[in-house]
């Protein structure tokens, strides 16, 4: 079987976030399974190109155009929704011109949206054996733009091949319209959206699929996400070497992010995306309430410039013993919280899987998290971390509190970490579901 993955960003070329990590690693794995994979990403002008995933055989394959430019990364709606309908457009044609004629083609998030349709209703006969799938990774970010934005002979395709009635033009919605199958990353987000629970409108669209609509938990790839393999790390570690470990990385974080250097103190890490979606909004209100001689916290994110107003607040000489702000999207400091960090902070209000808890606990840190989405899937409550339900403020410093009284008793401590320790969170359960599905297209 011949599967490509579609995604506008796959680890390390190009990543923002979790789909990054995703593309960068389903297909190694369902390639393990005797799928043939490949992936298809936009050329970047600002990227440096692999041709094949690490430690795989898995091309990617560059789909070109002047419009994959660093501006991009602005967000502008008239750059994006023309870069990436074009994206649509040349992905499919690069696939025709190399003679790739998939089985499927498995369409990642809004950017890929479009991409069922044109196969659906091209009158070109190359790509009549192939099925969709759609993936949604993140509901609420639907590229959902103004028809009027297109410009020329683009907008000629919108009219012609999507949808021509209404202003606008959802790239999601109209991906989840006509992919032959849809998916979400954890089965638990599946069931927040047949619930109603979350939706962003899309939500009716998403339960008329019926029978071809499921939830498939994504994996983490310990190529990239292990502490006793990690380059970025100040000293790698074990199992068996861990506490040592985190002991090393710990004091050479606090050194270098001028913390107080204390390892009897619990380090708190936050590492996300700064949206609502995060919970930075529950989050920023109580940072001055903790109890400062008992926590440090180390803050690593990148985004709404509100919020990087609000986190600025804590940088000054008042915090910076205890609270570490960075805003910026930064790899290696991203590792060095994971393997420094006694807990991790995910008050997310939505997380169709999230990746950080699976990283926290693959690197010995527990996760404090909202019970919501993949959140729920992979966090045993009092166990392998702690979840709290409703969401707001104060029970988020007081889930805190509680976390902290599980590290002042050491031997507590010690056992939620060998009961997260022994989670696995391999793709290879995942990545055998995803080619089952697959198989019931045909
Ligand atoms: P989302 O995809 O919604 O952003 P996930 O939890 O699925 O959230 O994945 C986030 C990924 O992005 C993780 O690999 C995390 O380490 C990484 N990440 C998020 N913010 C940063 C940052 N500022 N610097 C480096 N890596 C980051």
């Amino acid at each position: 079987m011949k599967v490509v993955h579609i995604a506008f960003e796959c680890a390390p070329v190009y990543k923002t976030g979790g789909l990054g990590d995703v593309v960068g690693s389903l297909p190694k794995y369902q390639m393990q399974l005797g799928v043939t994979a490949a992936v298809v990403m936009p050329g970047y002008s600002f990227i440096r190109r692999l041709h094949k995933l690490p430690h795989s055989q898995v091309p990617i394959i560059y789909a070109e155009s002047e419009l994959f430019t660093e501006e991009l990364k602005s967000c502008t709606p008239r750059l994006q929704a023309n870069a990436y309908l074009e994206f649509n457009i040349k992905a499919l044609s690069v696939l025709k011109e190399n003679g790739i004629r998939p089985d499927i083609i498995h369409c990642h998030d809004w950017h890929a949206g479009l991409i069922p349709g044109l196969v659906k209703h091209t009158t070109d006969s190359f790509f009549k054996d192939t099925k969709t799938v759609l993936s949604i990774h993140n509901i609420g970010y639907q590229g959902n733009f103004k028809k009027e934005l297109f410009d020329g002979e683009r907008g000629k395709v919108v009219h012609d091949l999507v949808n021509a009635r209404g202003k606008r033009l959802n790239f999601l919605k109209e991906g989840i319209r006509s992919a032959d199958f849809i998916l979400t990353v954890s089965p638990n987000h599946a069931r927040e959206i047949r619930e109603r629970r979350v939706g962003f409108g899309l939500g009716r669209v998403i339960r008329a699929k019926r029978g071809r609509f499921a939830g498939i938990l994504n994996g983490i790839d310990y190529d990239v996400w292990n502490p006793h393999t990690d380059k970025y790390l100040y000293q790698e570690y074990n199992r068996k070497t861990v506490v040592q470990g985190k002991t090393v990385n710990k004091t050479r974080l606090q050194q270098e992010l001028g913390l107080e250097i204390n390892n009897d103190i619990p380090l708190v890490g936050f590492v996300a995306r700064l949206s609502t979606q995060k919970g930075i909004d529950l989050l920023a209100p109580i940072i001055p309430k903790l109890p400062r001689r008992r926590v440090q916290l180390v803050i690593l994110g990148t985004g709404e410039k509100k919020f990087e107003r609000t986190l600025k607040a804590y940088t000054n000489r008042r915090f910076s013993e205890w609270i570490s702000v960075n805003l910026r999207f930064d790899e290696t400091t991203a590792h060095r919280i994971y393997a420094a960090c006694d807990f991790l902070l995910i008050p997310s209000h939505y997380e169709p899987c999230g990746l950080t808890q699976m990283i926290a606990v693959a690197y010995s840190a527990l996760p404090i998290a909202s019970a919501v989405g993949g959140l729920k899937d992979t966090i045993e409550e009092g166990r392998t971390g702690f979840l709290f339900h409703e969401l707001n403020s104060e029970t988020l410093l007081n889930t805190i509190e509680r976390a902290l009284a599980v590290w002042e008793n050491p031997e507590q401590y010690r056992k939620m970490r060998a009961q997260a320790l022994r989670k696995n969170f391999s793709w290879e359960k995942s990545a055998a579901e995803y080619i089952k599905i697959y198989k019931k297209l045909f």
